[in-house]
């Protein structure tokens, strides 16, 4: 059973629903098309990693990038929860790493295939205990970075999301459903770049909650 850890208790976790594509900059950076609604991926449970825990990449690839964004931990489910509403169904925040290998996720876009295998693996979901709306209020824009080897790598500010989260939560409800435990990472800001055995990662959202992982050698 997946967990994630919430101001000291373990959460279980369902699903884990990813969205791409959701600042600007970075879809630049990728050479990728704005999107007309919301780019929805999906990771299985096994591929989680927590706080404090190593990261080992997988063998199979090359070029793993970080992708650091703000994730979202849903305590209420629901369908077609109205945008208005939307907030209110959050648990908790916390602060992630979509990791992805670039390569493979290149060569199933040129095949049209899954990108299950470049974003599923095991330790690609990384993420941060999570800090209880009751303590943070989630109606305000976040900034958050990334830091590689003491070096920032990544600046993000969530209100320069394409998507801003009401309109995630509305609509994963509407088209999937949402559940319970849900994760919801909310996209990466442009800074996207390759992991090395080795490196020490700093993860940090706005002063509520911070994360440290090593890649393995
Ligand atoms: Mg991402």
């Amino acid at each position: 059973m997946a967990v994630v850890r919430m101001d000291g208790v373990e959460q279980t976790v369902s699903n884990i629903f990813c969205i791409g594509r959701n600042y600007a900059a970075h879809v630049a950076e990728l050479g990728n098309q704005l999107e007309e609604e919301p780019l929805v991926f999906l990771k299985p449970t096994s591929a989680l990693s927590l706080n404090g825990q190593d990261i080992a990449l997988p063998t199979y690839s090359n070029d793993v990038h970080h992708e650091c964004e703000l994730v979202l931990l849903i305590g209420k489910g629901g369908h077609d929860i109205p945008v208005a509403d939307a907030l209110s169904h959050i648990a908790g925040v916390g602060i992630g790493l979509d990791l992805t290998a670039r390569d493979v996720q290149s060569e199933a876009k040129k095949g049209g295939k899954p990108w299950t295998k470049a974003k599923g693996f095991r330790h690609a979901a990384s993420v941060s205990d999570f800090v209880a709306v009751s303590h943070v209020d989630v109606s305000r824009p976040f900034s958050f970075s990334l830091q590689v080897n003491g070096e920032t790598r990544q600046q993000g500010d969530t209100s320069l999301m394409l998507y801003p989260l009401a309109t995630i939560i509305s609509y994963l409800s509407q088209t999937y459903g949402l559940t319970a435990g849900d994760l919801i990472y909310t996209g990466t800001p442009q800074g996207v770049a390759a992991l090395q055995a080795g490196d020490v990662l700093h993860l940090q959202l706005d002063g509520v909650v911070s994360a440290d992982w090593t890649v393995a050698a």
